[in-house]
């Protein structure tokens, strides 16, 4: 039986509450919705994964009650098309969320492919890219260190929990808006305060934090003694050229570089008149314009602030208007 499904669909504001650090009003402001609370940074967009305390969290319901992440399992070709179900099988490959930092975030990284499924009994790690939407003057990233470290360093950070010193071994990128970066999986990085960014990423919620502040040790580690953990973490340098390749957008809409392409694509696309997109599981983020989505089952209105579930089984999907927007894709 082939269920009708509800795509396309403007998706709300879906922001688990008293998440670790500060954030959120940059979120409200773009879509123009009340900030939930001081703690609410991170927005799931067409979300079938719940943050790692599980609970449900996290996922994006649809309007008959179902979770997005069951309708997916439940109709796999539907939503993704038969070529994706192929390759990846049943799965989304992607999680998309609105970010805002209030605070700087926590100096972290993520687990990669194999070693989540080696040590966090994950099949998929965490490898994440950043387009940023909006920014204060100052505001900025770290990411990778600046010359190697070692792990006896990594451990004196870890017990001192001092994190200017972790920032001053790391690379500082300024961050304005409409700059992208691929943050590849093993990556210390973190965000500094005032930034707002649409996030792509491997459809996990595995985070080590090497800054814990107030976190317990297990819930900064997912459970992983330091030593194993550390096992995740790039030490060697990253140096600039590799910085800059991270940060490189190819040509004029596709976001990331090329190492991001097994892991998820993003492209921003400006509509003066009428474009038609071909069939795909995708989130569309509206960064402004007015317009209008059709879909052969029906019609939407867009503006600034707009996120919108699109699935396969929508067919072609025709924007008209004049719109600024960024689509949100699985790996091609
Ligand atoms: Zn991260």
């Amino acid at each position: 039986m082939t269920m009708t499904i509800p795509t396309p669909l403007l998706l709300g504001p879906n922001q688990p509450l008293d998440r670790p650090y500060r954030g959120g009003a940059g979120i409200a402001r773009f879509r123009g919705t009340p900030q939930p609370s001081p703690f609410t940074p991170e927005d799931f967009v067409g979300s079938t994964t719940e943050v790692f305390a599980g609970g449900g969290v996290g996922l994006t319901v649809l309007p008959d009650g179902r979770t997005l992440r069951e309708a997916v399992a439940a109709d796999p070709e539907l939503f993704l098309g038969e070529e994706h179900v192929r390759r990846f099988g049943p799965r989304t490959m992607l999680l998309v969320k609105l970010l805002d930092t209030a605070e700087r975030l926590f100096v972290h990284y993520h687990p990669d492919d194999a070693f989540a499924a080696r040590q966090l009994s994950s099949p998929l790690g965490k490898t994440e890219a950043w387009a940023v939407i909006d920014a204060a003057d100052d505001a900025y990233a770290a990411l990778g260190f600046r010359r190697a470290v070692t792990p006896e360093e990594v451990r004196t950070w870890w017990t001192g929990q001092d994190a200017d010193e972790m920032l001053a071994a790391m690379n500082r990128l300024p961050l304005a808006a409409g700059d992208t970066l691929l943050v590849p999986a093993g990556l210390a990085h973190a965000v500094g305060p005032g930034v707002t960014l649409v996030e792509l990423q491997q459809p996990t919620d595995l985070s080590l934090l090497i800054e814990r502040r107030s976190l317990s040790e297990a819930e900064a580690l997912l459970g992983l003694d330091l030593d194993t953990a550390l096992g995740g973490l790039t030490l060697d340098a990253t140096p600039e050229e590799r910085i800059a390749s991270l940060r490189q957008r190819r040509g004029a809409e596709t976001l990331f570089p090329a190492d991001a392409d097994p892991f998820f694509s993003a492209e921003r696309i400006q509509v003066t008149g009428s474009r038609e997109l071909e069939p795909t599981f995708s989130v569309l983020v509206v960064l402004d314009g007015i317009g209008t989505l059709e879909a052969a089952r029906g019609s939407l209105s867009l503006s600034r602030g707009a996120t919108v579930l699109t699935s396969h089984g929508d067919g072609p999907i025709t924007l008209d208007g004049d719109l600024d927007l960024i689509r949100c894709r699985p790996p091609r």
